[in-house]
Order: structure tokens, then sequence, then C-alpha cells
């Protein structure tokens, strides 16, 4: 079954019926019988969808890794894939970042706004934020971040959803699978078997609730939007759409013309269901199950690439959120009257690059991390409380471009994989 251009079309009616209809809410959203739509509908019909797809993370991404490392079939060649993909990414993140820096400093988001800088939601960011569970998130430091990768309790592990520890316990599954091949082809079978049993429970989810769920995500993040805010922060909003645009077209673009050698729209018109569940549910870990499918299906990703590089991108690779740090740092350098050296743009690049390793995909998780790379640099991380209010509206863009550069990846890297095999054949 392909994930079909109908479904597409539906589910762009979805998000485009939920962008309306929350805007229109969106004045009068104190009123007490438009709170009650937004509760009992928008969010419930959303929030149902959302733990449908949820619900099916832990149990595609395990199955799906452990069959993509036996597909790959050698530890060695597995090595080298992961090699590659994190070189990609990092590749990848480095360069948007820095997108978005020029483009920020090119725009002047924050020049001649200081006042910003002394409203009260900086002062509430200072008092909740940095001393809550915020302040903890910015603790773990990056040794604890490689020593968590492993876990020592797997079903506390799948309980969280920890993407990379159970990434990690798949692959040791995996690889032991394949050094006892021979005594165990019922337990790659029943693998097998689970895979298309998970996978057809996503389809079906995908068929008869994206369009509605990803309505009601919209709708109520729109009504809850804040408007008022984003003409305040009107340059600033418009510098991260700008790069994660400049991101998307020339960098993916280029990325999926020249390496992965198809037509970009092509691939756009193939990964659209995607791009729109993560545009509703602002969370890369939860459209996984649907990014892979849609990867799979309509982009002709194999399995084994697919499952290994999408999980490991849904929480390492995360293109979209640097933009928005990058915008973001230097807005509030500019509203500071800071000007940031080239040592402290470097800094700015290499650490919201790593700071993404070992933080799941979940909404809002970008500002969290922003808070490290702004005290890094010596600005103050309670300046996010100025962009916290319209940032629901960007997490959703930026996530989207999150899951785009994954599969973006993934097709370069099954492209590599097809013209090694090709190769391979016409030397025999
Ligand atoms: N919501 C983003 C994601 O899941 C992360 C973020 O930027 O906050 O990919």
């Amino acid at each position: 079954m392909k994930v079909g251009n109908r479904l597409t079309i539906y589910i762009i009616i979805g998000l485009i019926a939920g962008i309306v209809i929350g805007s229109i809410f969106s004045p009068m959203a104190d009123q007490a019988w438009v709170q009650w739509i937004d509760q009992y509908i928008f969010n419930v019909v959303g929030q149902l969808f959302l733990s449908m797809i949820f619900m099916m993370v832990v149990p595609v991404v395990f199955i799906s890794i452990v069959l993509g490392v036996v597909g790959v079939g050698d530890p060695k060649t597995l090595g080298s894939l992961g090699i590659k993909t994190l070189s990609f990414y990092l590749v990848t993140t480095a360069i948007a970042i820095s997108i978005a820096m020029i483009v920020a400093l090119i725009l002047q988001p924050g020049v001649g706004q200081s006042e910003l800088l002394d409203s009260t939601e900086v002062e509430d960011y200072r008092s909740n934020e940095l001393d809550g569970e915020t302040g903890e998130a910015i603790d773990q430091t990056f040794d604890q971040t490689l020593i968590n990768i492993i876990p020592t309790n797997i079903i506390e592990a799948m309980g969280t959803a920890n993407m990379l520890q159970i990434i990690a316990f798949a692959i040791f599954i995996g690889i032991a699978m394949i050094a006892v091949k021979d005594k165990i082809p019922g337990l790659i079978k029943l693998f097998e078997e689970a895979n298309e049993v998970v996978m057809w429970i996503v389809l079906a989810i995908m068929k008869y609730f994206a369009a509605i769920g990803a309505f009601g995500l919209v709708a109520t993040a729109f009504t809850q939007a804040g408007f008022g805010a984003i003409q305040q922060l009107g340059m600033y909003f418009v510098c991260v759409l700008l790069a994660l645009l400049i991101h998307l077209l020339f960098v993916y673009g280029s990325v999926i013309k020249f390496l992965a050698k198809k037509p970009f729209i092509w691939f756009v018109k193939g990964f659209a269901p995607a791009m729109g569940v993560a545009f509703s549910t602002s969370s890369s870990s939860a459209v996984l199950p649907i990014s892979m499918e849609t990867a799979q299906k309509n982009l002709k990703v194999r399995k084994s690439i697919s499952s290994f590089v999408q999980p490991l991108g849904a929480t390492i690779n995360m293109d979209g959120t640097a933009i928005m740090q990058g915008v973001a740092t230097v807005f509030i350098a500019q509203l500071s009257g800071i000007d940031l050296t080239i040592m402290q743009m470097v800094t700015v690049v290499v650490l919201a690059t790593v700071a993404s390793i070992g933080t799941a995909g979940v909404p809002g998780v970008g500002l969290v991390m922003l808070a490290m790379v702004l005290t890094a640099v010596g600005l103050d991380p309670a300046a996010i409380g100025i962009i916290i209010g319209i940032d629901r509206l960007l997490d959703m863009t930026r996530t989207a471009v999150n899951i785009t550069g994954d599969a973006a990846i993934a097709s370069v890297l099954n492209e590599q994989q097809n013209r090694k095999e090709e190769k391979a054949k016409t030397e025999v």
C-alpha cells in the first residue's frame, strides 16, 4: 500500500482548515464557548491522534532497527553506515545554523528593540523556568549524554521512549541475531511478521486519522497562538521562516539533486504527508513511524537504511531547531546591544550542533537547548521568555524541516548503497 496522493491532499486540507479556524478563533480565545470547543473538540481530536502515533514509536523503532541491522548483515557495514550518517547530520546542521546566523545578521531582527528585555516574560522565565525542570535539563553534560546512550534498564528505556537507548539496545540484539543467524530462523521471521503488523497499524492510523488529527492539533495551536506577540516579534519570525526555507530549498534541494540523484519536487511531493503530520505534532519522535513509512513507500528508501538512519535522525539531527537557535542567539545578542565575536559564533555553531545529540524530538525542546547555547556565549538565558509565546508556531515549521533532513540523508545513503550494489554486479 502506498501513502497516496489523496492522503496528502486530505492532510493539507486538515492543516489549512486548522490554521484558518484557529486564526478566526484566536482573537476570541478568552470566551467560554471558544475555550469549550478548543478543549473538547480540537484538543481531544488532536491528542487522540498524537497518542495513537506515539503508541507506535517504540515498537516501530525497536522492531525495524533490529530488522535493519539484520538486513545490513554485517557489523562493519553497519559501522560505516553509522559514521556516514553522523557525518552528514553534523555537516547539514552546521550549515543550517550558519545560514540562520547570516540571515539574522543581515536582517537584524533585534536592533532597536532592547525594551523587550525588560518585559515581564523575561522575569517570569527567570523565576519559573530556570529554577525548574529546564534548569535540570541544561545541567546534563555531554559526557552524561554519551554514557546514557547505553541503557541500564531496557524496560525503563522503552517506558520513557528514550530513543538513543532503544536504538543502542536494538543494535545489540540485531548484531547478536546476525551472529547466531543459523540457529534462529524462527525469530527473524517473527520480527518480520511483527513488522508487518505494526506497519499495518501505522498506515491505518495515517489513513483514517491523520487529516482530522492534524486539523485538531493545528486548530488548537492557532487558537492559543497569541498573534499579538507575532506582530512585535515579526522580524524574528520572518528570519526563522526565511532561514528554514533557504535551508529546505537550497541545502536539501542540492542534497537530493546531486547526491540522491532524484528530482527535488518528486522528493517533496512524496514526503509531504510526513511533513504535514510533523507540522501538526511538533514532534520528530512522534511522527517517526509515519516518516519511516513514507520514506520507504514513497521515496523508495530501503528498509534497512530507513529504519536505522531516520530514528537516529529524529534524536540527533535537528536542522530546523538549529536554525531557530542561530536566529534566536543573534536576535537576543542584538537586543542586548552585544556584537557576537567570530569565536562566539563558532561556539554557537558547535554547541547547537552538539546539543541536539541525545535530546528527544518533542515539542519545545529546542528552547531548552537554546538556554544552554545562550549561557555558553554569555547571554542571559531568561531572554528566552521573549520568544516563548510564539515558539509553538515556529516549532511546527522547524519540526517539519527536522524530519525532512533525516529523510534527505536517508535518500542519499540509499542511493549510495544502490550504486555500490550496481557496481558490484557489473564487476561480477
Ligand atoms: N519539536 C522539535 C522536534 O521534535 C524540537 C524543537 O525544536 O523543539 O523535532
